[in-house]
């Protein structure tokens, strides 16, 4: 792993924050990267790590074992992990139904733990691909509680297309942050909008996006 990728990362990013006056937060996608790797980066005072697997994801954070970490869940969710989740990690990224919400709200109430959720939108609408449609959205908000003490709406998360069209991941992302916007005036808690990805990141910046999850490019290759 070299450290050059993951330094100029940073510094596109303290760029781009000084010329458009926005804040972007990078996630070190680390599933299916070893627990060396991620220290290294932990040495380098990076905190916000993503899993995408919740055995892999606990064992890791049991390992490392660091309360200045922060962890977030990316991947899709089994109603019998919300458990596991709930208690091991501090944002999920990919609720996409309200039996899950409703689950994880309950965990966190009764371990009075803070969690931070982001809905999961399908925005390349491939089934096989976890998330709501976009035109559902305000189904999943009708039953949410923004008040909540312990669980609390920070926004949405979306993977789109996998394709180099450029026209149609500016079209999916435009979307997105048109969706964000509006959550925004309609939820004081919502200020984030999780997209942007090793082959993506500079153009979901450009367009609204206030968290990259970045893998690859930080860490090589998956094992
Ligand atoms: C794997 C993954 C990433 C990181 O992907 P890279 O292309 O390696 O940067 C980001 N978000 C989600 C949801 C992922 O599953």
């Amino acid at each position: 792993m070299d450290i050059k990728n993951y330094s100029r990362i940073r510094e596109e990013i303290q760029i781009f924050e000084e010329n458009h006056n926005r804040k972007i937060s990078l996630i070190a996608v680390s599933k299916k990267q070893s627990i060396e790797k991620i220290n290294y980066l932990i040495d380098y005072g990076h905190l916000d790590f993503g899993e995408n697997y919740v055995q892999e994801g606990v064992d890791k954070i049991k390992t490392i074992s660091n309360p200045s970490l922060i962890w977030h869940f990316i991947g899709p969710i089994q109603s019998n992990k919300t458990k596991q989740i709930t208690e091991h990690f501090n944002w999920v990224h990919s609720i996409d139904r309200l039996k899950i919400y409703e689950r994880i709200k309950n965990e966190a109430n009764s371990l009075r733990k803070k969690i931070n959720f982001l809905i999961q939108i399908n925005i390349s609408k491939e089934n096989t691909k976890s998330g709501i449609n976009i035109n559902d959205l305000d189904e999943i908000l009708d039953g949410i509680d923004p008040s909540d003490d312990y669980l609390r709406f920070r926004g949405i998360m979306a993977i789109p297309s996998n394709t180099s069209n450029i026209n149609l991941l500016e079209k999916e992302f435009s979307l997105l942050n048109k969706a964000y916007i509006s959550l925004k005036e309609r939820f004081h808690t919502v200020d984030t909008l999780s997209m942007g990805m090793s082959n993506d990141y500079h153009l979901a910046m450009d367009h609204g996006s206030t968290m990259i999850r970045v893998g690859s490019k930080i860490f090589g290759e998956r094992i």
